[in-house]
């Protein structure tokens, strides 16, 4: 009914992801890397994710979800407006 926005996705950097040390990147990068040969999306500068798979990589990273999106944000890998699809599903 009117003014309805998608929520947002969870599109990953991949270019940026290069450039964080690996001692940090490294299980993001791993989980990316399967993805993408799980999909055979191999040339894409990002990487749409699930919301599941955040979830997962916080358990990876001990960290709650928010937090580890708001290191993702802070690394530049994921966009600001990513904020809001992790709030929306706790
Ligand atoms: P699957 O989960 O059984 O999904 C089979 C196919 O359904 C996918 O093939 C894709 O074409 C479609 N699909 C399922 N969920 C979505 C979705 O949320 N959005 C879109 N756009 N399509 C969806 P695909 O992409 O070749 O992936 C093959 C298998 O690789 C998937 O089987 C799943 O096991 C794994 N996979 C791929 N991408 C992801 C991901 O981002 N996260 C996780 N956890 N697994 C993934
Ligand atoms: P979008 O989801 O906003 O994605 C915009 C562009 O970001 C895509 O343009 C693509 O260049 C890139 N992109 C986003 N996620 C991925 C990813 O996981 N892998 C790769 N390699 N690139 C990604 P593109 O491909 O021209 O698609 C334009 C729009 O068409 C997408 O906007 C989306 O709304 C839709 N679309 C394209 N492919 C699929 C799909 O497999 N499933 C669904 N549900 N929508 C799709
Ligand atoms: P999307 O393709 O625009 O899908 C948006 C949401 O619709 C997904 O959020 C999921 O809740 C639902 N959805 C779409 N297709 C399917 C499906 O085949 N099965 C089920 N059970 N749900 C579906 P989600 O899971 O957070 O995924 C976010 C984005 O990540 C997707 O946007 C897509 O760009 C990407 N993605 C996730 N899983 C896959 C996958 O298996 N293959 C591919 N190629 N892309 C995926």
């Amino acid at each position: 009914a009117g003014h309805s926005e998608p929520p947002p996705k969870l599109v990953l950097d991949l270019e940026r992801l290069q450039s964080v040390p690996s001692e940090k990147a490294g299980p993001l990068a791993r989980y990316a890397a399967t993805i993408q040969s799980q999909r055979g999306d191999y040339n894409g500068k990002v990487l749409s994710i699930r919301s599941d798979d955040l979830r997962a990589l916080a358990v990876i990273y001990d960290l709650p979800p928010q937090q580890l999106a708001e290191e993702l944000i802070s690394w530049g890998v994921l966009d600001p407006d990513a904020r809001r699809a992790v709030a929306q599903n706790g």
